[in-house]
């Protein structure tokens, strides 16, 4: 009855101290298999064990002795993905001495970093990035291929062999959102060969189609928001800027996408103190389910709602509704605080939308 995890390498030792060989060892789980998911069907539960027992009895007959054998390893690494993790790990491997193949499917390296224009602790991610990139090309033992992806791959653990195509005429990222185009082009091939496989692939913000998204260009997501702060753009929609509302977990921890992408919050709060630094005057309401703040960002909630930053509950079942009437953009949502429905008129929809995985990955 004891797991195999604990226990079958206890008894292979036990076999193996007897003077025999070790995988001539085979291993019923009854505990996990039967007692355990069938606990309320006892007498089945048995017939199953009975059975379980009989098959690893009848197997075990034909069990031969195995001999465990050492093969070389390449110690050479493939990094898939060139953002801020790939080049971590590309210069971490590098740092200790070892090759590195970093494929990464778009242009430039970089990923989602080079979309982000400040931080919220004041650190420019644009310089950081730029360092990074610097460091990873210069590096001798980082071999990048860009525009690039896997084409075949093959092996086992410390021996694999991967076929990457790199791109002449592949279309460049222009769907908007950081993503490159389906690759049609015709390219080179080149084998290589590595010992180990980091996945850094990333994500990208989710695409919606909620809250009147992409029917006024006056609803942005939080990405886009952020490009137009840093291209000073922001009162560029025709008028001054009044009065901006943000909307969380837009397609997020609901049906289909349960999950929270951890940083739209922080990136709602980092972009409205960014407002509020450029014109004090402007009015902020956040419409959030949780605020989730990690970590210490939490200060920075706080410094939000210090700089007047209204922060709105909303649940699930009460989600906002966002109108257009006479081109005055409308949001109406219930406030549990003052337990009423309220109308704001706004110049600006932020949404937070979320990270989803690249479409190909
Ligand atoms: C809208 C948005 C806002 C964000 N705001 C913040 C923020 O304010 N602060 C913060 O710290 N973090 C923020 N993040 C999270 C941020 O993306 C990460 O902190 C960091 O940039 C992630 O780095 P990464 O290398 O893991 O992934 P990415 O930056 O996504 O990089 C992945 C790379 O892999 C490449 N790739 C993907 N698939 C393949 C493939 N099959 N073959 C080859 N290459 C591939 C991509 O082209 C990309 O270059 C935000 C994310 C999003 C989506
Ligand atoms: S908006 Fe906040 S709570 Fe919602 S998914 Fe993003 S980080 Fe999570």
């Amino acid at each position: 009855s004891c797991t195999p995890r604990t226990h079958e390498p206890l008894f292979q030792d036990t076999i193996r101290e007897a003077g025999l060989n070790p995988y001539l060892l085979e291993f019923v789980s009854i505990r996990e298999h039967c007692s355990w998911v069938h606990m309320f069907e006892k007498e089945e539960a048995t017939r199953k064990a009975k059975e379980l027992v009989a098959m690893a009895v009848a197997k075990a007959a034909l069990l031969k002795p195995l001999t465990q054998s050492t093969f070389p390893v390449i110690k050479k690494g493939l990094v898939i993905g060139g953002g801020t993790a790939g080049m971590t790990a590309s210069l971490s491997l590098a740092e200790q001495g070892f090759e590195v193949y970093l494929v990464e499917k778009e242009k430039e390296l970089g990923g989602n970093l080079r979309n982000l224009y400040f931080s919220l602790n004041g650190e420019n991610p644009q310089t950081l990035l730029k360092e990074m990139v610097e460091k990873v090309e210069s590096n001798e033992k980082i071999h990048i291929y860009k525009n690039s992806e896997i084409a075949d791959f093959a092996g086992y653990v410390g021996n694999y062999k991967t076929t990457v195509k790199t791109y002449n005429d592949r279309p460049t990222s222009n769907n908007g959102d950081g993503t490159a185009q389906p690759a049609e082009g015709r390219g080179n091939l080149t084998t290589i060969e590595h010992g180990i496989v980091i996945l850094a692939a990333g994500a990208k913000e989710r695409q919606t189609a909620e809250y009147l998204y992409g029917q006024d260009e006056r609803i942005v997501t939080q990405k886009e928001l952020e490009e137009r702060i840093a291209s000073d753009r922001l009162e560029s929609l025709g008028g001054k800027l009044s009065t901006v509302v943000m909307v969380q977990c837009v397609g997020s921890r609901e049906e289909n996408a349960l999950y929270c992408s951890r940083v739209c919050c922080s990136t709602a709060v980092k972009n409205s103190l960014k407002i509020k630094e450029i014109n004090p005057g402007v009015n902020i309401f956040i419409l959030y389910r949780d605020i989730r703040t990690y970590g210490f960002r939490e200060e920075y909630y706080q410094q939000a709602r210090e700089k007047g930053i209204v922060f709105i509950r909303y649940g699930l079942d009460s989600k906002p509704e966002v109108v257009k009437e006479n081109e005055q953009l409308k949001v109406r949502v219930f406030d549990p605080i003052l337990n009423e429905k309220l109308e704001i008129d706004l110049d600006l929809l932020v949404l937070s939308a979320g990270i989803v995985p690249n479409d190909e990955n």
